[in-house]
């Protein structure tokens, strides 16, 4: 009788790949932390925290965000209020450039290093590009010199060059979840053109945010499938979503991710993305709560967004700030993020 084949244990593996190679995990791997049992999840934590101090150190990147143009977007993103498909209570607003320099200043007094001017466009026009040209040269004109990050769509291979030219640090464009999940999720484009745009961003130099959602259906393999595509476009900056189910939206009876399930992407994404900026973006209150948000803060997340995020109001920045005092975790000064 021959033996059974001794199980391997994905974290034991993970301990010398990830934290001592500081390589990610594979699509398989991967899957294999989503299906811990929860028991495990406070290890996964840990050796997810260890990793994310090894490779990319104790401190947080703070960012605000702002909305330049809210509202009737043509796309349809199953999941995004601001789509003018679907009848969500979101309506098209435009901020005016003093409103803009204003929130910027806010961002920079909460000690943030990156303020990201957002769009709800399928891509930028004419005038939304000359918006953020004036915004930027008056924020500057402010005497701001925070980073100023952009997520206005897809771009063409010219307005990437005018987004490097006006000085654009980064570039914001999510793949929002796994390719083979996509088509069910938004029809009006494709994750094909999204990638392209990442490719062009990349190209010409300015750093690749890329990130999505958990919670749109998507399968557990399909996590992790998500995961190991996002390593491979090898992103300064992750910024993980969960899906908060919002009226009007085709997803608005989903149900919001379970805390459990949300720590172990938490965990499972930081074993797979070992030396990127991992950013706790929206959801995390509805999906963690006060407590869970620290779990995640201590399990490898290493950014968050403070203040406003677009149309779902997260908690005030100061509670955020509190709690990265609470948990001794210096933020990151703008002089050391130049
Ligand atoms: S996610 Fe972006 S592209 Fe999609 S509908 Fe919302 S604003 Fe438009």
């Amino acid at each position: 009788m021959t033996a059974a084949p001794e199980q391997v244990d994905v974290l034991g593996v993970a301990r010398e790949q990830v934290l001592e190679g500081g390589v990610g995990l594979s699509e398989e791997q991967v899957l294999d932390v989503l299906r811990l049992p929860d028991d495990r999840i406070p290890e996964l934590l840990e050796l997810a925290h260890q990793v994310r101090m090894r490779w990319c150190g104790p401190e947080v990147e703070v960012e605000g965000i702002v909305s330049l143009k809210t509202g009737g977007c043509p796309e349809d993103c199953h999941f995004c209020s601001q789509s003018g498909q679907f009848p969500s209570p979101v309506r098209s607003a435009w901020l005016d450039i003093p409103g803009l320099v204003r929130a910027a200043r806010q961002t920079a007094d909460t000690g943030a290093t990156e303020f990201c001017i957002v769009a709800a466009v399928r891509g930028p026009d004419k005038r939304l590009l000359s918006q953020v040209r004036d915004g930027i040269k008056a924020i500057r004109d402010d005497g701001n010199d925070i980073q100023i990050a952009c997520s206005l769509g897809m771009l063409t291979q010219e307005q990437v060059d005018e987004l490097v030219a006006m000085g654009v640090h980064r570039y914001n464009h999510n793949l929002e979840t796994a390719r083979s999940h996509f088509p069910n999720v938004v029809t009006t484009h494709s994750w094909e053109e999204r990638w392209e745009t990442l490719r062009m961003v990349r190209a010409a130099g300015m750093e690749v945010c890329c990130g999505g959602i958990i919670g749109m259906g998507e399968t557990l393999a399909q996590r992790a499938e998500f995961a190991v595509q996002l390593a491979s476009l090898e992103p300064d900056e992750v910024p993980l979503n969960f899906l908060i189910p919002n009226p009007g939206t085709p997803y608005e009876d989903y149900p919001v991710v379970e805390g459990p399930d949300a720590l172990r992407v938490v965990g499972a994404f930081r074993l797979a993305l070992p030396r990127t900026i991992l950013r706790f973006a929206g959801g995390r209150e509805v999906t963690l709560g006060d407590l869970g948000a620290k779990q995640g803060m201590l399990g490898g997340v290493n950014a968050i967004i403070v203040g406003n995020y677009l149309t779902n109001l997260g908690r005030p920045a100061q509670d955020d700030l509190d709690m990265l005092r609470d948990l001794s975790m210096p933020i990151k000064e703008l002089g050391k993020a130049l």
